[in-house]
């Protein structure tokens, strides 16, 4: 069996060896590894969940590296599957080319990480030429069939010269999550850098730091996401690899995401005033100092006490307590505030790929959320706690008969009528 997990001892984007560990969680079986009940007496391997700090380059990173293998085996996240993501990327592919691309009919567009090809879809509709590459070897089918071609394997720089032999540079290449998900970022960024005509452009959005911090995301550090980025550090990485970050932007994705621009180094456009000012931002925000990073350790730290004392005192006056919502960020929630099955029964989720299974870690069974109809629980702890003013607006019903939600994040909140 290959290594389940390695550690790295430098850092992933400078690679100094002057870390420093800035918050330590309790350590949980990969965030999606729900189980089948014929697997429930097998114990799940849990793994470390550290935060380091580049004392180097402010990079905010996971040291612990569970095998791709393990995280990524039976991903099915599919992006075409959610209207919001379709809505997303429509808008974006609108304005990069309003924005970067002069001529887009017959230019080459590849998307890192391209999923079902959703982004790809709506560059092809500019008459650009489109290519995915994506190591899920079901989903790059789905892609190939619905005319997105789609190589099926992970972005390498070896693949990237192969790429431009074939299909000639890119104008332009998309990256989402990837960014954030690989620890390859070194060979990706060579790999881009080859790639790129002289006039092209590379996007990524990952999840943003600023925001993780601000909205207290902390339960979105689970094993898949290595990196909590932010533009100081990218702005230093790319500069090492011969390229520039030109433009960044937060947009709304996954709680709060950076989209950042990149071209080569001495590219054709001025480096916009955004860089600057995003710097200024995360510097005010303290988000280049470690002390920053403890204080949020201590705040969580709280809101764990807080949310431990309500759900413990609600048991104790005989409640029954269920869960709404199964995210992979739950996994953290639960594991790091030791909410397990003896204070929630039951969880509910609306996606029937979850529904018969139990939860990574602490195996709390999932079920419709018609659930919380029959079984009538008490309390509902919402886990899906960045949707739940829409969940107790749909189960505006359940507060009717005398349910309180309790909301754990930002701050712990009791909602009954
Ligand atoms: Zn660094």
């Amino acid at each position: 069996m290959p290594n389940l997990c390695r550690r790295r001892k430098s850092c992933r984007l400078c690679a100094s060896v002057k870390m420093t560990q800035v918050l330590e969680l309790c350590p949980t079986p990969p965030a999606n590894a729900f189980v089948s009940k014929k697997f429930l007496s097998q114990s799940q391997p849990v793994f470390p969940l550290k935060l380091f700090f580049c004392e180097s380059c402010s990079h905010v990173q996971l040291v612990d590296i569970v095998n791709p293998e393990l995280l990524f085996k039976n991903y099915v996240y599919v992006s075409g599957t959610s209207p919001v993501f379709i809505s997303h990327f429509h808008d974006y592919a609108e304005t990069i080319i309003k924005s970067y691309v002069s001529n887009p009919e017959g230019q080459l567009v590849l998307d890192i990480g391209s999923n079902d090809g959703t982004l790809l879809k709506e560059f092809k509709k500019y008459g650009m030429r489109v290519l995915g590459v994506d190591p899920a070897q079901e989903i790059s089918v789905k892609a190939c069939n619905e005319g997105v071609e789609t190589l099926n394997a992970f972005f390498t720089r070896k693949l990237a010269h192969q790429i431009r032999v074939d299909y000639g540079a890119a104008k332009v290449v998309t990256a989402n999550n990837v960014f954030a998900h690989s620890d390859e970022l070194i060979d990706i960024t060579n790999g881009i850098h080859d790639l790129l005509a002289p006039d092209g452009v590379f996007v990524f959005e990952v999840s943003y730091l600023a925001d993780v911090f601000q909205g207290t995301l902390f339960d979105t550090i689970y094993h898949e996401h290595l990196a909590y980025h932010s533009v100081k550090p990218l702005q230093h990485f790319f500069k090492k690899h011969g390229l520039e970050m030109i433009a960044a932007k937060r947009v709304k994705t996954h709680g709060g995401s950076l989209r950042g621009i990149v071209q080569l180094a001495n590219g054709p456009r001025e480096i916009d005033a955004s860089i600057g000012a995003f710097i200024k931002e995360e510097a005010d925000l303290g988000l280049h100092k470690a002390s920053t990073l403890h204080s949020f350790g201590v705040r969580i730290g709280e809101i764990k006490e807080e949310l431990r004392c309500v759900l413990k005192s609600l048991k104790e006056e005989g409640k029954t307590i269920g869960g709404f919502g199964a995210p992979a960020k739950a996994t953290t929630l639960m594991h790091h505030f030791d909410i397990g099955p003896d204070i929630i029964d039951f969880i509910v989720d609306d996606s029937q790929l979850k529904q018969g299974l139990y939860s990574p870690g602490m195996h709390i069974p999932i079920i419709g959320s018609s659930a919380i109809y029959k079984k009538k629980p008490d309390v509902m702890l919402i886990l899906a706690w960045n949707f739940s003013k829409s969940i107790m607006k749909d189960h505006r019903e359940y507060l009717r008969r005398g349910g309180t939600f309790v909301v754990p994040l930002p701050k712990v909140e009791i909602f009954k009528l």
